[in-house]
């Protein structure tokens, strides 16, 4: 039987605090790994650095945390892959300067017949990013015109960025793949699941207007709808009730400006065509290299996000999807979901009876919604998700679920345990996963929790 691909996300933090040859020990021993997805570059405090400001320090590491943790890239970076950009060789991370994670890692990983992948976060929300010199010319366009907070997907600048990152990481070291993460719901998800400000709801650049050109739509009638729309968002969010109440009017809308959905549709396209493009340039690089996709949690909870994020489609430009299927931090995010669409959309309810309705249209089976907090979700929500992963793709991909190890959560709620993440990826092999990623960051984990993933594998009979 081929081995089970049982892959960690790890932070250069971790490397640089506990030793390279410790933490593959660590790896190894507990929790049967035998991939590292290396997040580099990263942005995000759920990849990088140490535990989160304010949550305990876990049983290793460094006991203290890295207030000051800004992020970036943790590999060098070659200058001669970024031309045909504004952006340049931007985004070396501060820490660790004189230290390569790549450099660091893949010979001792080789050694021990680990596989490893490049982890990339997008990490289009931090400030960091915009504090690069030009960044901020390539931000998205919001329905009024003015520049927003995140990058846009059409602007050829950023595209190219992350196109060099991809080709200097696949040309430089010897990786085994890419993993590449981009946590956004786009222009009327966003609006329809919570409060928004007009920044949230983009892109109307000229790119994507452009874009919009060539697809036939309106852009004008495009512009003019998300106006219409952001001002139902504003006045149900304040506790405005239309006459015909917020669903049928948000609906209402839909018949007179067909042009949101069409705007939706083509920013997921303009995420996908990304993704395209990244898989066709790592391969050109390095044929056998495998590209996959981290797919966020919002798939777990909102059926609008769900139906954008289309697996056979997906699959067409993908050796692997990580779909993420955080069981025991699922209850508190789900929990709070469901309030904030209760806000917006589905103001005319409130979320106990919202709640039932979107178990059935997400196909998930869980219990009360005042618990979740408390419980979180079953385990076997992994492999109801990871089984629904595996017939979406029709065989095209793998599919790796994203197992939750110590996913913070706040102080009176669920917690992960050893079971629990035993059960989790035994419940992500019953689905038929093809391997598992263990995360967000080892830098977050418990040890005992990890043992947990070693546990399940160890049930299973695999051979690392
Ligand atoms: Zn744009």
């Amino acid at each position: 039987m081929a081995e089970r691909f049982v892959a960690i996300q790890v932070g250069a933090v971790s490397f640089v605090d506990e030793g390279v040859g410790p933490v593959l020990d660590i790896f190894q021993e507990r929790g049967q790994i035998n991939a590292l997805f290396l997040a580099t570059p990263t942005w995000t405090r759920g990849t990088g650095g140490r535990q989160l400001p304010g949550q305990p320090l876990p049983d290793h590491g460094v006991q203290q945390h890295d207030l000051d943790w800004v992020g970036g890239n943790y590999a060098t970076i070659h200058p001669q892959y970024y031309a045909g950009t504004i952006l340049g060789a931007a985004g070396r991370a501060p820490e660790h300067p004189n230290w390569d994670i790549f450099e660091a890692v893949l010979p001792e990983a080789k050694r021990r017949g680990m596989q490893a992948y490049a982890w990339i976060e997008e990490s289009s929300y931090a400030q960091e990013l915009r504090n690069y010199p030009n960044f901020p010319k390539c931000l998205e366009v919001d329905a009024w015109g003015r520049p927003a907070k995140r990058f846009c997907f059409n602007n050829p600048d950023y595209r190219t960025w992350h196109l060099s990152i991809v080709e200097d990481y696949v040309k430089s070291y010897d990786l085994d793949g890419l993993a590449w993460c981009s946590e956004r719901p786009g222009p009327l998800n966003v609006l329809l699941q919570g409060p928004v400000t007009p920044e949230a709801v983009s892109c109307f650049c000229p790119h994507c207007q452009a874009v919009a050109h060539e697809r036939g739509i309106d852009v004008r009638r495009a512009q003019e709808g998300y106006h219409r729309a952001l001002e139902w968002n504003a006045a149900v969010s304040a506790g405005h009730r239309p006459t015909d109440g917020a669903f049928v009017s948000f609906w209402r809308l839909l018949l007179q400006y067909p042009e949101l959905l069409a705007w939706q549709t083509l920013w997921t396209e303009s995420q996908r065509q990304l993704y395209r493009d990244i898989y066709g340039v790592a391969k050109a690089c390095k044929s056998d290299i495998q590209v996959g996709w981290h797919v966020y949690h919002n798939l777990s909870f909102s059926p609008f996000y769900r139906a954008d994020q289309d697996y056979a489609e997906l699959s067409r430009c993908s050796d692997f999807i990580k779909v993420v299927a955080y069981n025991n931090c699922a209850g508190p995010r789900f929990h709070a979901w469901v309030a904030n669409i209760c806000q917006s959309l589905f103001a005319d309810a409130s979320p106990a009876e919202v709640y039932p309705l979107l178990l059935k249209l997400l196909q998930l089976d869980e219990g009360p919604y005042a618990e979740l907090p408390k419980t979180g979700f079953t385990s076997d929500y992994v492999r109801r998700e990871t089984a629904r992963a595996v017939a979406g793709v029709e065989g095209r991909c793998k599919i790796y679920p994203g197992i939750d190890i110590d996913i913070p959560t706040a102080a009176d709620t669920t917690k992960c345990s050893r079971d629990g993440v035993k059960a989790a990826v035994l419940a992500a092999f019953a689905g038929g996963a093809h391997g598992v990623v263990l995360s967000r960051k080892y830098s977050e984990m418990w040890l005992d929790h990890l043992a947990g993933a070693g546990d399940a594998i160890k049930e299973l009979g695999a051979m690392r």
